[in-house]
């Protein structure tokens, strides 16, 4: 694509490419433009763009999306680039790429016919009138707002202080307020129909109503309230179960913060086959924050690679296996093919390094005389087996 030059498989394979490319990539016009619009600072690639266009039509007029491929497609050459001094090989640049994201905390989503998701905290008073809290579905993906509404009241709150409260407390006064074009005989959950009103997010149980009983304003939405109040013990509770696929529990508020958010891009790093260079520094703005998200981390990382190795146990040699032979079966993989120390190292638990053995294993170089510890790991893989195809597979965690 970028030298008009064809790599047939094997010649890919054999990576003597990667040493071609500095001296390719360092005649070819758009990178040398590239690193000229860089100046050796870091720059956004909205910048990058700007300056990039005035000496490259091809990227005048184009959508945003071929943009980013075009330049992600150069930089990924680039990291591919070796170089070799003295038989030691290292990448010809390194490449320093920031994502930047913003936490998705107290989302919210204007009570409309295109409810537009916004950040509260980007909205006025008067917009934080029309907007709700996002509710979703883990299993069948079903949205709807959510809100805060006293049973015989017609009002739908917008307060985000006290519905979140609510919301973690089973509090029976939220709602969950999904658009719907059915019949009320199309759905099978107990639940009522009504009209929400944009501007007073008011519910009015008249269907044909051509305004809003309480505004007198017009764009009124045709939403199905399902009933989620049961009685337990001697009091009333409110239920999250999903009206559409009865998943219990299901309906959570749509938004990730940024530990949850994290861990998944450090799962995706280091699940993927592209990674050849494993390392993480995680960083937080407090001390007692970074300790707590470091454990985080770590547990979900246990998890994450756990999940891949049991993976690729599974495709390399899964073949005709009952469950129940699958734990001695992948302990016996993984040994054989990273010896016992590696073993116990990469499959102890996060909350298993505690044990005395793996202390001295840690200090001295070796477990102690009888120790426990080979079976102990093993025992917890056949319990982490058994849970990632049964349990966990209906009981997902956040993700
Ligand atoms: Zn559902
Ligand atoms: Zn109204």
């Amino acid at each position: 694509m970028w030298f008009d030059k064809k790599l047939s498989i094997d010649d890919f394979k054999s990576g003597d490419w990667r040493f071609e490319l500095p001296e390719t990539l360092k005649g070819h016009l758009f990178f040398q433009n590239l690193l000229k619009v860089l100046g050796g600072r870091i720059r956004s690639y909205e910048d990058i763009f700007d300056d990039l266009q005035r000496v490259t039509p091809e990227l005048r007029d184009v959508p945003q999306t071929y943009r980013v491929n075009v330049l992600n497609s150069l930089l990924a050459l680039v990291s591919s680039a070796a170089i070799e001094n003295d038989g030691q090989v290292s990448p010809f640049l390194h490449i320093r790429h920031h994502l930047w994201l913003r936490e998705l905390r107290r989302m919210v989503g204007q009570v409309a016919q295109l409810p537009n998701l916004r950040f509260a905290d980007d909205l006025n008073d008067e917009q934080l009138q029309r907007h709700l809290p996002i509710v979703h579905c883990r299993e069948c993906n079903s949205m709807g707002w959510t809100g805060l509404k006293r049973q015989h009241d017609n009002a739908v709150s917008t307060d985000l202080q006290s519905f979140y409260l609510a919301f973690f407390n089973d509090d029976p006064k939220v709602i969950f307020i999904f658009p719907e074009k059915a019949e009320p005989h199309e759905i099978q959950a107990s639940g009522q129909f009504y009209n929400i009103c944009t501007e007073c997010l008011h519910l009015t149980t008249q269907l044909k109503a051509s305004e809003c009983p309480n505004c007198n304003r017009p764009e009124l939405i045709r939403v199905f309230v399902p009933n989620t109040r049961v009685q337990r013990d001697n009091r009333q509770i409110g239920t999250h179960n999903c009206p559409y696929c009865g998943a219990r529990n299901g309906l959570t508020i749509l938004g990730s913060r940024a530990a949850s958010l994290t861990s998944v891009l450090i799962a995706q790093l280091y699940t993927s086959t592209f990674n050849d260079d494993k390392k993480l520094l995680a960083f937080s703005d407090s001390v007692q924050d970074a300790a707590h998200r470091a454990g985080f981390f770590q547990g979900r990382t246990f998890r994450f690679n756990f999940r891949s190795a049991l993976q690729q146990f599974v495709l390399n040699s899964g073949d005709g296996l009952s469950l129940a032979e699958m734990p001695g079966s992948f302990s016996q993989f993984w040994v054989g093919r990273m010896n016992q120390d590696a073993f116990i190292s990469s499959f102890l638990a996060p909350n298993m390094t505690w044990f005395g053995d793996y202390e001295t294993l840690k200090q001295s170089g070796r477990l102690p005389e009888g120790s426990t510890l080979l079976a102990d790991i093993k025992r917890r893989i056949e319990w982490e087996i058994f849970s990632e195809y049964g349990i966990s597979m209906s009981h997902r965690e956040n993700p």
